[in-house]
């Protein structure tokens, strides 16, 4: 297949809070950047993010009376094509950064150049792995078995049903929440005898008549057939060993996310779950030129504001790599566009051919 070529200074990765506040920056710095968004139920992958599968966001500032996730998302977007932000909806399937252009390959068949990269892909929701898990044919996937309840909750599949929340952290509490609108009666799952979910939404969750506990209990499998989607969950109640098949008609997996780090693999450095390690004072990533923001380097905070916040910063990195000012990167040294590096203790500039020159301004010979 003969591959589109499109070169540009700064391409983005994603369209999320991250990834739109990187192209409000950029644009409005004149750069002309080319973000690229997948639109790709199988890796859960939507155009504007993960707030796209939410209801109401009360905490991101500026909106007092709250805002639909979807509303919030459009305004971004709106906000980076006004500024001249070029959006492509392509899946990046390859990527090679062992030189500047750096390549990005995706399933539509463009081979993108960027001069500098801002990766805001974001982060997935995690699977347990179990039996009756995969999606349909595989097991009951999209037939019952769900990771998305605001997406799917309101399904007629769903509704006036008994379900099962599987987890014990945010995602858990709010996805059972939010069932209880729609379920007639909602049995959260949670291997452990608490919650790790904040004070705040606890004391709602056990304030729910709809909404039940099952404490100390792992799901071990989901089973029903593709007739009749699911029938019920095999459980382990992991404090007395014993095992029981509870009845049930459908099962949401609320366990947490997972980065969207896989095409970085071997080329970019990251941490043991997978999160891409940054800078800390700058946004930049173990290659010069390539900076990343948002959930997919963030395991800590995980908001749309903290996304926002890091997009931004990684905007301004880009714009000074560009205009070849030194930027941090998480070794300690500086790197420029040229390819000079500055040593961590700024005593040393290590040029592109090898050469070591001092970086005292004292140093400098008189005159100059
Ligand atoms: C149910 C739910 C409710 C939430 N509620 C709130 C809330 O009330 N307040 C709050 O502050 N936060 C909330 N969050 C968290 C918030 O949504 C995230 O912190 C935020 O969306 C992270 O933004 P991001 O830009 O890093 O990535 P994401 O929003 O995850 O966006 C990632 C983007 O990358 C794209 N992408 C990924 N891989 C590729 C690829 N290979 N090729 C092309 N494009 C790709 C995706 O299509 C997507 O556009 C919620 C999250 C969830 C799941």
């Amino acid at each position: 297949m003969t591959l589109e070529k499109i070169h540009r200074e700064v391409v983005i990765i994603g369209s999320g809070p991250a990834g739109l506040t990187a192209a409000i920056y950029t644009a409005r710095a004149n750069l002309r950047p080319l973000l690229v968004d997948a639109n790709d139920a199988e890796h859960q992958l939507i155009p504007g993010g993960q707030l796209m599968i939410t209801t109401e966001v009360e905490n991101y500032p500026g909106f007092s009376k709250g805002i639909q996730g979807p509303e919030l998302m459009e305004e971004f977007r709106a906000q980076a094509l006004r500024f001249g932000t070029e959006i492509l909806e392509a899946m990046i399937e390859r990527i090679d950064l062992s030189e500047r252009p750096f390549k990005l390959y995706t399933r539509e068949g463009y081979l993108i150049e960027a001069e500098t990269l801002i990766i805001a892909s974001g982060a997935s929701a995690k699977w347990l792995g179990i039996p009756g898990e995969a999606k349909v044919p595989a097991g009951l996937g999209g037939n019952g078995v769900s990771a998305c309840a605001t997406c799917d909750g309101p399904l007629p599949a769903f509704r006036n049903k008994r379900l099962v929340v599987v987890g014990g952290g945010d995602t858990a509490i709010e996805e059972a929440t939010f069932l209880t609108r729609y379920a007639a009666h909602v049995f959260l799952v949670h291997r452990r005898d608490k919650l790790r979910a904040s004070k705040i939404m606890q004391d709602k969750a056990f304030a729910n008549e709809k909404l039940e506990f099952i404490w100390n209990t792992e799901v071990k499998e989901i089973l029903g057939t593709m007739e009749d989607g699911v029938t019920g969950v095999r459980l382990y109640k992991n404090k007395t060993q014993e095992e029981i098949i509870f009845p049930c008609e459908g099962v949401f997996i609320a366990i947490g996310h997972k980065p969207n780090t896989e095409l970085f693999k071997g080329q970019l450095e990251m941490d043991e779950v997978g999160y891409l390690k940054t800078a800390g004072h700058s946004m930049a990533t173990n290659v010069a030129g390539v900076f990343a923001a948002g959930d997919v380097q963030d395991n800590f905070y995980r908001q749309a504001i903290t996304a926002a916040g890091s997009g931004c910063m990684a905007a301004i990195d880009a714009e000074r790599f560009l205009d070849s000012l030194p930027v941090p990167m998480p070794s300690g040294e500086e790197v420029t566009m040229e390819g000079e590096v500055i040593t961590p203790d700024h005593k040393k500039i290590i040029l592109p051919d090898g050469e070591v020159i001092s970086n005292k301004a004292e140093e400098v010979s008189a005159g100059d």
